[in-house]
């Protein structure tokens, strides 16, 4: 094949890549609805309405390292609560999220076995999951506390403090 052959070819190839470089452009621009101010809103519930610049990145320059940090600390508050409904149980006993959630428990129980009465100071207080389909974000309704001495009783087998 002579070189003059290639270069057509390549320069049609080049052509061609250009048009639907265009065309993708134009379909991806369109879709995007311009942003023309800022829209981070401030303490006073109203937007910073800064304008930006074309192509920016949709904040201001003060807020877009504000937005980024929310985003971050969003996408950490995802990612735990995925942890907190699938790591080992006993995993989950150890975190603080649970021990908040079991001394809210024990605190609406009076300090006291929803069973036998018999308070604290008398006896080593469990916080029992009466189901485990919100283990990791329980509501008040999902636990109930019973006596170490009870909550055996109830699983007929004798149980680990918690
Ligand atoms: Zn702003
Ligand atoms: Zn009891
Ligand atoms: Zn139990």
């Amino acid at each position: 094949m002579s070189l003059k052959g290639r270069d057509k070819r390549r320069r049609k190839r080049q052509r061609a890549a250009a048009r639907r470089l265009a065309e993708h452009q134009r379909f991806d621009l369109g879709s995007i609805p311009e942003i023309t101010v800022c829209p981070w809103v401030l303490a006073n519930g109203q937007s910073c309405g800064k304008e930006l610049a074309p192509f920016s990145l949709g904040y201001c320059e003060e807020h877009w390292p504000e937005h980024l940090q929310m985003r971050d600390i969003a996408f950490n508050i995802e990612m735990r609560s995925i942890a907190l409904t699938t790591m080992q149980y006993a995993e989950y006993l150890e975190t603080w999220e649970w021990k908040a959630k079991r001394a809210q428990a024990i605190a609406l129980a009076g300090g006291r076995c929803r069973l036998c009465n018999r308070p604290q100071d008398n006896v080593i207080l469990n916080v029992h999951h009466r189901t485990y389909d919100r283990r990791g974000y329980e509501d008040m309704d999902d636990l109930t506390v019973l006596c170490q001495d009870c909550h055996a009783k109830f699983h007929c087998k004798p149980v680990w403090p918690r």
